[in-house]
């Protein structure tokens, strides 16, 4: 038999692939499909047709029946560019009880763990099968997950809880708000600023379509939360431009305005009516710009979409995360991840990993020494359990 890695050894090697989520991660899923497949374990990868240098990658062990627990990461992270970073980002250095590396907290330290999970609950034998399931392009929206749910589906036999490993300090996190996000580009007519009249303004249209969305959330502030929304800070949907441009001079109207309109939508509302609601206000005032002059319109396209993670009614898996760590707190997280993708899909799905989100993202990110082992118990645990 091949030689087994510890958690931190494989860790190691996977941050040792810089997976930033503009580069290609193939070579960490080689690695991964190799390392299985010399413990026996047959993985599958699903190669992103439009940028074929990504790839996710899934495997399964135990009985070959349906009703897998999946743990499942990503592979990719956050640039490094302009971090001031005390030693080399994609070596694990460890430091006063601290593992020190891009990747530790977020997330290839549960990536490993999952990985030696796989490998161990395959030589122990489990009664329940266990999968595996890491994702790439999560960092840039979300967007590598959904298909390779789709994949999964159609190789495995269908999984039905999913255990997502992002940091939450090892505590079972059962919602998170949806996001999504609209780039829209007004286009106007230019004439001179003192003939404004004859012309369209792409940037005071878009201020129009601004100002809906601060009347939104006025709107939504007013209103008295349901308990899914009250678990939230703030306890409703918000609606928000982050970064706008457009224009050419003071004194002509503004041909171009382009911003991105985001909702942060709480469990329970529906995105769709979001964006329902949003096209027909564009569709209105877009309306109104080509009745001034006809060669204007407004283009949106959907930039990303993270569904929400919606607290589940006795869920599977927040009841096997609360079995493993005895935390029956409530918890809810600011941050969106693949979670919601995996409910959407028919899983029931929780959040529960090692680490602190708040040393994700930055220079010198780390785990704590004592969350990665208390990951690795939560993993022994796991098995034992699918054991029986
Ligand atoms: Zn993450």
């Amino acid at each position: 038999m091949a030689d087994q890695l510890t958690p931190l050894e494989i860790m190691t090697k996977l941050i040792s692939f810089p997976t930033v989520s503009s580069e290609t991660n193939l070579p960490l899923v080689d690695w991964v499909e190799g390392y299985l497949a010399r413990h026996g374990i047959t993985a599958h990868r699903w190669v992103d047709p439009d940028q074929p240098h990504k790839a996710a990658v899934f495997a399964h062990v135990g009985p070959d029946v349906e009703g897998a627990v999946v743990l499942s990461g990503h592979t990719d992270v956050v640039p490094i560019e302009g971090q001031p970073w005390d030693s080399d980002p994609f070596t694990v250095v460890e430091r006063d009880g601290k593992y020190f590396g891009r990747g530790t907290c977020d997330m290839k330290g549960f990536d490993a763990l999952a990985i030696w999970a796989l490998v161990a609950a395959h030589h122990r034998g489990v009664a329940r099968p266990l999968q595996l399931a890491l994702s790439f392009d999560e960092e840039v929206g979300c967007t590598g997950a959904p298909p390779m749910i789709v994949a999964m589906q159609d190789v495995l036999p269908k999984g039905s809880c999913v255990i997502v490993g992002e940091p939450s300090v090892m505590r079972p996190v059962t919602g998170h708000k949806g996001g999504i996000g609209y780039s829209t580009h007004l286009v106007g007519f230019e004439v001179h600023s003192s003939l404004m009249h004859t012309g369209v303004s792409a940037i005071m249209q878009g201020a129009r379509l601004i100002d809906w969305a601060n009347a939104r959330n006025a709107e939504n502030m007013a209103k008295t939360p349901d308990d899914v929304a009250a678990l939230f800070t703030p306890p409703f949907t918000t609606c928000h431009v982050g970064m706008i441009n457009g224009g050419t001079a003071h004194n002509i109207t503004a041909k171009d305005c382009r911003f991105v309109m985001d909702f942060r939508v709480v469990p329970g509302e529906s995105a769709a009516e979001w964006e329902a609601a949003y096209l027909a206000k564009v569709r209105d005032i877009e309306a109104e710009m080509q009745a001034l002059h006809p060669d204007t319109r407004i283009d949106v396209s959907k930039k990303f979409n993270v569904p929400g993670l919606v607290p589940e009614v006795e869920g599977e898996a927040e009841t096997l995360v609360r079995a493993l760590t005895g935390d029956n707190g409530t918890h809810v997280v600011s941050y969106g991840t693949e979670a919601g993708q995996f409910q959407e899909a028919g899983y029931s799905a929780v959040i529960c990993g090692p680490g602190d989100i708040a040393q994700a993202h930055q220079p010198n990110e780390y785990i704590e020494v004592s969350q990665f082992n208390a990951g690795h118990r939560f993993m022994q645990q796991l098995i034992d359990r699918l054991a029986i």
